[in-house]
């Protein structure tokens, strides 16, 4: 069995509490619970987060937009955004959960652990350099990608984003970078209006951001296709040294602001994939970080897929992961527009 760390701290539940707000408290609230079942507790590490410093914020953010944030901890209440709450608490949370990124990742390269999750708040993919946007403040994966790059002097980073709505903080971060290929799958038309297929990056980075765009209603075996299709011959190709994942868990079947129709075995088959070519090409290193989610049920129980993906314990079947491997139909025709865009740099072997 792998070993799996868990990155998870109380004060990811003080963050907007009690507002109403749709990012609520109570999404984790439900995820911690299920962690805290004797089933889990036993088969985990769990890691404390470290603030992230202003130096290490400052590599992804504009310091103004930093010490904007810091201000907030003498306020009760501020909006950021039309969608993005504060209050005062917000600061250290926002820190906290940008260090637990580089927490988890130096635990890996420690190898105190294998691979690991980062469930916290506020979530980070919507986040531009500077500006807080769609319920998040820094971009927690952004950051962290920045400190593989400079701590660990990593130079072929993998961001795929599976959350349902487009990791726009993301892909502005490293449009124009090679050293960071970021693959997103979102619904689109939809927010935050970016996304298009056409977006592929600009100068050194053109092709190394993947984007596609999907209408509402795909399956699990919709999103296996893609990965098996599209992701899986890319990743092989760019040969990353570090996976980090953007797992947002409003693609589930019956979140209440999204149209996809992904179950918790979709979920383990998409961590399933990423974990292999983790395991073939970077010796496993892989990390999960909480993007979105708004159902309950489908938050704890598509992380629980994850977990036991990470930690080798198979959380689908023999038949249902060969069902998943064998879908090779790409009648879809946003698969075939990005693989038509992107076949002149990557290889779909067609
Ligand atoms: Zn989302």
């Amino acid at each position: 069995m792998k070993k799996t760390g868990i990155v998870k701290d109380s004060i990811y539940l003080e963050h907007i509490k009690d507002s109403g707000h749709i990012e609520s408290p109570g999404r984790l609230f439900h995820v911690y619970e299920m962690l805290e079942t004797p089933e889990m507790t036993d088969l985990l590490q769990f890691i404390k987060p470290r603030m992230a410093t202003k130096e290490e914020i400052s590599w992804n953010h504009d310091i103004n937009y930093i010490n904007r944030v810091e201000k907030t901890q003498e306020m009760e209440w501020v909006q950021l955004d039309p969608d993005t709450l504060a209050n005062n608490v917000t600061w250290k949370a926002s820190c906290l959960a940008a260090g637990g990124g580089l927490a988890l990742i130096d635990e890996i390269f420690e190898k105190n652990i294998d691979n690991g999750l980062l469930l916290c708040r506020p979530p980070g993919h919507h986040a531009i350099h500077s500006k807080a946007m769609g319920f998040c403040i820094f971009n927690n994966i952004a950051i962290s990608a920045c400190y593989l790059k400079k701590k660990y002097n990593l130079k072929r980073i993998l961001i795929v984003d599976w959350d349902l709505h487009h990791g726009n903080g993301t892909q502005d971060s490293f449009y124009n970078d090679k050293q960071v290929l970021y693959i997103s799958t979102h619904q689109y038309p939809y927010y935050p209006g970016s996304g298009a297929a056409e977006q592929v990056g600009t100068g050194e980075g053109k092709y190394y951001t993947i984007n596609i765009p999907l209408s509402a209603g795909h399956g699990d075996m919709d999103f296996a296709n893609i990965y098996n299709l599209i992701i899986k011959p890319i990743v092989k190709q760019y040969n990353p040294q570090f996976i980090l994942v953007s797992a947002g868990f409003d693609i589930y079947f019956d979140d209440p602001l999204g149209e996809m129709k992904v179950t918790e075995k979709g979920f383990a088959y998409l961590s399933r994939v990423l974990i292999d070519l983790a395991d073939e090409l970077c010796d496993g290193k892989i990390a999960f970080f909480l993007e979105g989610g708004y159902n309950f049920e489908g938050l704890a129980q598509g992380i629980k897929s994850v977990i036991f993906e990470c930690l080798g314990q198979n959380y689908l079947l023999t038949d249902e992961l060969n069902a998943f491997k064998a879908k090779k139909d790409s009648k879809n025709p946003v698969i075939s527009r990005v693989m038509e865009i992107h076949g002149k740099k990557w290889d779909f072997g067609y």
